[in-house]
């Protein structure tokens, strides 16, 4: 009886161990900061005061986003007892909307929030830390990027620019679209001339459309003017307060082209490095903490929205037809052949993408998706 218990003892320590152990390279695998040895300095300087800038692609006090970097300079102002304090800046307030990606290279501002598909036409690689047409959803991406080798792959991309990249936000998955005339095959989006950024646009252009990029005051007028004939924008919260509703009458859902959008904060790396170690921690962790709510808005304000876009009479809310978003799928897997194999950066990091994709897929085909079907 005595050996029996011994033997157990014995194997439930060397179990406890070898979990011990399991658990300590799991997290050295999963880390959210890759950048290694980035400080050197004190941990605290309590002598020193920073004053830094923030540039956003978002239009000043923009709900949810504007908000939220808003919110993330007062959390950070706290939490460093005032030794840190930022000062944020809508579009355009300080330097055009889709400048921040220079201005915060050049250190003429400190941070900028956006998303990496803003930079395609510099650094087309970025997008798919961005967004990846018919890809994976807000959680998976953070699942990729925090903790399955992304992070490291955004970092290197971003570091001849002296940039660091954090993730900070996610918009969840965005609705299709708005159009004016109805979307039963693929070839009622030739010649059609829509609001579309990132890959998607790319992969409305491979079935005959026209994206096209404008800012986003630009789009309600360039609708109802006939300047374009579709958009597509955010989800029912935003898309409602922008009024298009007035403007289109059918609603597509759902977003293929953006499935779960990363939003970036860029850190001049430099400055960055020359914080005290507290408040550099500090801005990772505001960043994680704006990273989570933002989806959680996201979710709640489209939520309590939806309904009220339903209620408006124009409006025809409907699905893309399968036959549309299976064409859609061929031409986005066309249009990231075609570009991975003309740009190295975007095949090393697509290639990470279709590994990590190859191994979460089975797990969520198992839990998730049949439990959606079923849900109560
Ligand atoms: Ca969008």
């Amino acid at each position: 009886m005595k050996k029996t218990n011994k033997k157990r003892r014995t194997f439930l320590k060397k179990s406890i161990q070898s979990v011990a152990a399991a658990s300590t390279f799991s997290l050295v695998s999963c880390q959210m900061d890759a950048t290694e040895n980035i400080q050197k300095g004190p941990y605290i300087n309590f002598n020193n005061t920073y004053r830094w800038k923030m540039t956003t692609t978002w239009s000043p006090n923009f709900p949810v986003l504007g908000e939220g970097c808003n919110e993330l300079a007062q959390w950070i102002k706290k939490m460093s007892g005032g030794r840190l304090e930022i000062n944020v800046y809508g579009g355009g307030e300080l330097i055009p909307a889709l400048e921040g990606f220079d201005a915060v290279s050049n250190g003429a501002v400190e941070m900028n929030h956006g998303s990496a598909y803003y930079w395609a036409g510099k650094l087309p690689a970025g997008q798919f830390l961005s967004t990846i047409p018919f890809g994976v959803n807000a959680q998976l991406m953070d699942t990729w990027i925090l903790c399955n080798g992304g992070q490291k792959l955004w970092e290197e991309l971003y570091a001849p620019f002296d940039l660091l990249p954090i993730s900070a936000g996610n918009t969840g998955c965005q609705m299709g679209g708005w159009f004016n005339r109805e979307i039963n095959s693929i070839n009622d989006l030739k010649g059609l001339k829509m609001r579309m950024p990132g890959l998607g646009g790319k992969v409305l252009a491979k079935a005959g459309g026209t994206p096209m990029l404008m800012a986003g005051g630009e789009i309600y007028t360039n609708l109802e003017r006939g300047v374009i004939d579709a958009t597509e924008w955010i989800g029912p919260y935003h898309d409602y307060l922008m009024g298009f509703h007035n403007v289109a009458k059918y609603y597509y859902y759902p977003g293929w082209h953006e499935l779960g959008t990363v939003l970036e904060m860029l850190v001049n790396k430099s400055k960055f490095k020359a914080l005290p170690t507290d408040l550099q921690e500090i801005i990772r962790t505001a960043c994680l903490r704006l990273n989570r709510i933002v989806p959680i808005k996201f979710d709640t304000m489209n939520a309590s929205y939806l309904p009220k876009i339903q209620a408006e009479p124009t409006v025809s809310m409907r699905p893309y037809p399968d036959a549309v978003m299976d064409n859609l799928r061929e031409k986005t897997v066309e249009t990231i052949t075609e570009l991975t194999e003309q740009d190295p950066q975007s095949k090393k990091i697509y290639s990470a993408f279709l590994e990590f994709q190859k191994k979460i897929i089975p797990w969520t085909q198992i839990t998730e998706k049949p439990f959606y079907s079923k849900m109560i």
